[in-house]
């Protein structure tokens, strides 16, 4: 871990704040599904003197001088990506997740068109047409959601009605809240029947694809991909999109990226993705990437053994959900507090047709990227759930959630996070 020496010596506050979050990483779980450990390398790379220039444009074809090292970077990055995904094209710009969607709905869609997504409540991203953002003034969104939220099986029939009906240029498949694979084939054929663009949002599982631990879209003849680079990945926080061959589409969304959207690109942050992609390429990535499913759904049997009702039956991913109300008469937002005191950090989520409010739902959301980058494998995993559920059976006994503290402390310590990652 960098000793943050300069910041030290010249922003005591800044450097306190950091040194806590330091020591927070380091003694506590990181059971947020969406984080994890940047190694080393990548956090050189993203913190690197690459912030102190400008790049506006693409390799080769910049508007300002001086891009003899940055045009070698941003093609790196570029390369890389097709190469981890299999496909014709990336746009390695977007400055993260949100932007990347939103760049490409402008590519692609007129203002008032359609856009089909996942049901934000049956695991949808707020950037998929949830109405508290902006986009939803400008495109109209239509849902598709579960047939039955205890298997996680998507409706198809109801989509493809839906679609008849509504006519969306764009179909997304995606989520932030869902533990099963998609049937990409259906989605691609609906798509196709419609006349939609079939566009995969993989933020969350960009890694599990790249380490082929889950299956590609591309292969089922997805158009566009989607995603952030610092979830399962394991980059930089960024954006980056991606489509299956180098044609008109791909032409558009390097437009609308730059200079539709955004202005310059964050180098530094460019040159962060182009080492995290070259670490996604090894071997040991994809061992990672099984590790994470595997861990996932050892903490899922233990849950299900202690008869916690799972969304989605269990989970094919790196992610669980829990409803811990249905279950345990504990709210999402009590869990989470218990367990943040415990030294444990997940979310509280809303389950597929929740009867309880957003700020606390009947849902907890966790999930094993991170602690699998540190080390941990099936054995932790199962340890850490049972740890979970008596956190929870504890949640009102201060000296009982003290104790349990110390185990987590303890098995923090005897899995640190790994050299090259911290
Ligand atoms: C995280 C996420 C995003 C947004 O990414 P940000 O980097 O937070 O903007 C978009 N779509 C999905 C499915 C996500 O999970």
């Amino acid at each position: 871990m960098s000793d943050y020496q300069f910041i030290k010596s010249q922003d005591e506050k800044v450097y306190e704040a950091l040194a806590g979050e330091v020591l927070r990483q380091q003694t506590g779980v990181e059971l947020i599904p969406s984080e994890n450990y940047a190694s080393r390398a990548v956090r050189e790379a993203n913190g690197s003197i690459l912030t102190n220039k400008y790049s506006e444009g693409y390799p080769g074809k910049r508007y300002y001088g001086g891009q003899e090292f940055t045009d070698v970077i941003e093609t790196l990055a570029i390369e890389r990506a097709k190469e981890l995904f299999g496909c014709g094209f990336a746009n390695v710009q977007p400055h993260a997740g949100a932007p990347a969607n939103i760049a490409t709905y402008f590519a692609l869609l007129e203002p008032g068109d359609t856009i089909m997504g996942m049901d934000l409540s049956h695991g949808g991203h707020l950037t998929h047409g949830h109405p508290v953002t902006y986009i939803t003034k400008i495109f109209n969104f239509v849902r598709y959601k579960m047939k039955n939220p205890d298997t996680g099986e998507i409706d198809y029939e109801d989509m493809l009605k839906v679609a008849k009906e509504t006519k969306p240029k764009v179909i997304m498949a995606g989520f932030s809240a869902y533990s099963r694979e998609l049937d990409y084939e259906q989605f691609v054929k609906i798509g196709r029947e419609v006349g939609a663009v079939v566009i995969g949002d993989v933020a969350h599982i960009a890694g599990l694809i790249a380490g082929g631990a889950l299956k590609n879209p591309f292969d089922a003849g997805f158009d566009v991909l989607l995603t952030t680079t610092h979830k399962t990945l394991r980059g930089p926080r960024g954006g980056m999109i991606l489509t299956r061959e180098d044609a008109d589409i791909a032409k558009k969304i390097n437009k609308e990226v730059f200079p539709g959207f955004q202005g310059g690109p964050i180098m530094s942050n460019i040159a962060g993705k182009a080492v995290a992609f070259k670490e996604a390429l090894q071997p040991s990535f994809k061992d990672y990437a099984t590790q994470v499913i595997k861990n996932a759904q050892a903490m899922a049997q233990v849950f299900k053994e202690n008869e916690v009702r799972l969304l989605c039956g269990g989970t094919d991913n790196h992610l669980v959900l829990a409803d811990v109300y249905g279950s345990l008469g504990i709210t999402g937002q009590e869990a989470e507090v218990s367990l943040d005191e415990v030294g444990i950090t997940l979310n509280k989520n809303m389950i597929a047709d929740d009867p309880r409010s957003p700020m606390d739902p009947s849902g907890i959301r966790f999930g094993t990227p991170a602690m699998t980058t540190r080390g941990m494998k099936e054995a932790q995993a199962i340890k850490l759930s049972e740890i979970m559920l008596e956190t929870l059976q504890n949640k009102d006994d201060a000296q009982e959630k003290a104790k349990i503290k110390r185990r987590v402390e303890e098995l923090c310590l005897e899995h640190p996070i790994p050299e090259v990652f911290n």
